[in-house]
């Protein structure tokens, strides 16, 4: 690869050779990549007039606006850290999570200003009118720090799916690789990427500047709205986008999808949760682009390892490939290690994935306990996701061991059983997880969201398991409910399904 840049470097380097080529549309506004640069430098000096140095973190919580982007190059071209916050967390949570991170100022959408303590013990700062004078107070010269490689350049908080969330230090070494990334996903300086995912998570702030490092157009959403997704893309001659598996469900149950003209549409790419192989295929049916599978997590500054579009053959003699997210890039090592002995599994059998790569997390932000624990002195970190390898290196991936359900000995992973749930014609949606059993230890319940006017029985999808699945995998009960509980990435929330229906069996 190429050598080091930091994503300010790039930026530079784009608003020299093409100042005015759009560079990121929000509400139909475009920027070129000049102006992106230099209000981003004056947002520096803004920052750095307030006493922000090198090191030093600048929180911002706010739903999707072009000034996040803004933010991550200005941070960069002083050396500071961004640390981009949940919106959608409680605010008990944002308290606890500002306590952690010692940020020397805050800003805020409206959003976020309702989610802050009536004292949150630090300097904030508005969008808007406070904002925009704040940046046009300040100098224009780019202040032209030079960060070095190991420097943290964001802390991103994991999605909480498992817990609390971490605070994940990303360097610039790590981050620089999206760049090398947005090739492998094909992006030119032609390309145009519709952003839906938040920024605030590795998918939005990763994948979601990938295009921009390439020298294309991004078009920013403030969230996932499909008729404004429909329009954008035809409006804006899209040619790439990330989805997370919900938001694809959405969009080919929305009513707009067969009239919407998607012919610009490259290359759909999906990951972050498991996407069944049933969903994909209808996916591939209804939107008829090319796909790409990513696997990747916030430790890893994102995706490690992709499902080519060569891959997704739906009829082909490699059509089982559909149930892999594919392999690991050349810059990141895979194993998929035994839990028992340390040692690789042995080829076709479940084991933990583990990763070393340059795109590995410096660590968990204030929690060095944490850190030793996730990666090893060789500097393998362990995923807790688990997975087995075939000859070429595929990977398949089963589900978190967090999540796996132990019933009479045997390891049953949820992500199977919904995959085939999905594939019911009156399922909209399906989560599921262990519950206590008192002969088996625990059992598996699918909590289902039926479609609107269907009225399937729990004991018609029991028997649609059986056909599908070995028995001791078939859910032995099946709640019905109107929603589930899933995060801002669009993933189920596991530890609150087993608080709701947990203590049933
Ligand atoms: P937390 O670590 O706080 O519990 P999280 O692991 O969901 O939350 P992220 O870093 O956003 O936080 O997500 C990474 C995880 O998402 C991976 O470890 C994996 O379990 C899951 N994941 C990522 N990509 C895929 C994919 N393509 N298919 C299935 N699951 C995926
Ligand atoms: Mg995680």
């Amino acid at each position: 690869e190429t050598g080091f840049e930091t994503f300010a470097d790039v930026l530079r380097r784009h608003a020299a050779a093409r100042p005015d080529a759009p560079a990121l549309t929000f509400r139909d506004r475009t920027q070129s990549f000049a102006a992106l640069d230099e209000a981003s430098s004056r947002t520096a000096n803004a920052l750095a007039a307030r006493g922000v140095r090198p090191g030093d973190r600048v929180a911002v919580l706010s739903k999707n606006r072009p000034e996040i982007y803004e933010l991550i190059y200005a941070c960069n071209k002083i050396g500071a850290v961004l640390a981009a916050l949940n919106w959608r967390l409680s605010s008990r949570e944002i308290g606890l999570i500002l306590a952690d991170c010692e940020a020397s100022l805050i800003i805020v959408d409206d959003t976020g200003a309702g989610l802050l303590a009536l004292e949150p013990g630090l300097p904030v700062v508005r969008f808007g009118p406070e904002f925009d004078a704040m940046r046009s107070a300040a100098a224009q010269r780019d202040p032209g720090f030079a960060g070095a490689a190991d420097d943290t350049a964001l802390i991103l908080y994991t999605s909480g799916t498992t817990g609390l969330p971490k605070g994940v230090m990303l360097s610039n070494r790590g981050m620089s690789y999206t760049r090398d990334l947005a090739k492998s996903w094909g992006m030119t300086e032609r390309s145009v990427n519709l952003v839906a995912m938040p920024l605030f998570h590795i998918g939005g702030c990763g994948y979601g500047s990938s295009t921009m490092l390439a020298g294309g157009h991004t078009v920013l959403m403030e969230a996932v709205e499909i008729d404004e997704m429909l329009r954008l893309i035809s409006r804006y001659r899209v040619t790439h986008t990330f989805l997370v598996p919900a938001v694809v469900q959405t969009l080919l149950n929305a009513e707009g999808v067969r009239s919407a003209d998607l012919s610009s549409l490259e290359l759909l790419m999906y990951g972050a949760a498991p996407m069944g192989d049933v969903l994909l295929r209808r996916a591939m049916d209804v939107l008829g682009c090319r796909f790409m599978h990513a696997y990747g997590m916030t430790e890893s500054s994102g995706t490690v390892v992709i499902l080519a579009p060569e891959s997704h053959d739906p009829g082909g003699p490699r059509s089982g490939l559909l149930k892999s997210c594919g392999r690991a890039l050349p810059w990141v090592e895979l194993r998929v290690v035994d839990a028992a002995s340390g040692e690789d599994a042995p080829m076709g059998e479940i084991g933990e994935i583990w990763l070393r790569t340059p795109m590995t997390m410096r660590g968990y932000w204030h929690n060095e306990v944490a850190t030793r624990e996730a990666i090893t002195p060789e500097g393998w970190f362990r995923t807790g996701d688990a997975a087995y390898l075939d000859e070429e290196g595929h990977v398949f991936l089963f589900d978190r061991f967090k999540d796996m359900i132990i019933s009479g000995g045997e390891n049953i992973y949820p992500a199977e059983i919904e995959n085939v749930l999905n594939g019911h014609p009156a399922v909209a949606e399906v989560g599921v997880i262990g519950v206590p059993h008192e002969k088996w230890g625990e059992t598996p319940l699918a909590v289902v969201v039926r479609k609107p006017g269907q009225s399937t029985s729990a004991d018609e999808l029991i028997a649609y398991t059986r056909a599908n699945l070995a028995t001791y995998k078939c859910p032995s009960r099946i709640a019905f409910a109107d929603s589930l509980p899933r995060n801002a990435s669009g993933k189920l929330l596991k530890h609150e399904m087993r608080k709701t229906y947990g203590a049933a069996s």
